[in-house]
């Protein structure tokens, strides 16, 4: 795959948008996918930040959190925040399966990823959802950014080398430490497709980091030399919290 993949899948998008104008994924208004209005309003997250999870930090330093509990991930990297229009987009992401939308989104992501993540990795991974709740959605939200991300960075997209191989219930109102377990051991990944390979995870929104570690976890198990995680949306540190 490479670059001209990518810009025929995003012109494909565009030119739909040219034959039926689209509603903005962050505010509703007629226009564009995504308007330039909601656009400025996006908190992006951008250095100085934790090495390690990307969260807003003076001076660079690794946080406290970073500090105390150390991922499985080499580094992970969020957009901007989950709040505001990104999280009204991600919502109609989710629950309307709007690709389009997803592919405007994705080229936002780039921008942050091209500035400040210099990442050379050989696959690229949505975060898989269960089986259940597959069937339920129909769909992966994570894919719908996993695999314009793969095609724009010229990677091999691999959905199929980690798997869900236990349903766990909602994170919502689950504390730091309960997350941690509520996941732990949940998925699976498959050597022949990972083993010795820098890998890039990609999410619609982290919050904890819960399940990237356990996803980091099993992508070490079964050999990847490197991993790292890139999501749309970070959930703020308060409503994190237990
Ligand atoms: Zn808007
Ligand atoms: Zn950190």
């Amino acid at each position: 795959m490479n670059g001209a993949t990518y810009r025929a899948y995003h012109f494909f998008w565009r030119g739909l948008d040219l034959l039926f104008p689209p509603a903005c994924g962050g505010c509703g208004q007629p226009g564009a996918r995504w308007c330039a209005r909601c656009d400025a309003k996006a908190k992006r997250l951008a250095p100085p930040w934790c090495p390690s999870c990307g969260m807003p930090s003076p001076g660079g330093e690794i946080c406290s959190r970073c500090r105390e509990h150390p991922p499985a991930l080499q580094a992970f990297r969020s957009w901007a925040f989950f709040d505001g229009p990104v999280r009204n987009a991600l919502h109609r992401i989710k629950y309307r399966r709007d690709i389009a939308l997803a592919d405007a989104l994705t080229l936002q992501m780039l921008k942050t990823y091209r500035a400040h993540l210099a990442w050379q990795v050989d696959a690229v991974l949505p975060v898989p959802l269960s089986r259940q709740r597959l069937q339920e959605r129909g769909y992966n939200q994570a894919a719908l950014f996993a695999l314009p991300l793969a095609l724009a960075l010229g990677t091999s997209y691999r959905p199929a080398a980690l798997r869900r191989v236990r349903h766990t219930r909602s994170q919502v109102d689950l504390s730091w430490e309960q997350r941690q377990e509520n996941v732990a051991g949940a998925f699976i990944a498959a050597p022949d497709d990972v083993s010795g390979k820098t890998i890039l995870l990609v999410d619609d929104v982290i919050t904890t980091g819960a399940t990237l570690n356990a996803c980091a976890s099993a992508l070490r198990s079964a050999g990847a030399r490197t991993v790292y995680a890139f999501s749309v949306a970070r959930t703020p540190l308060r409503s994190a919290a237990p």
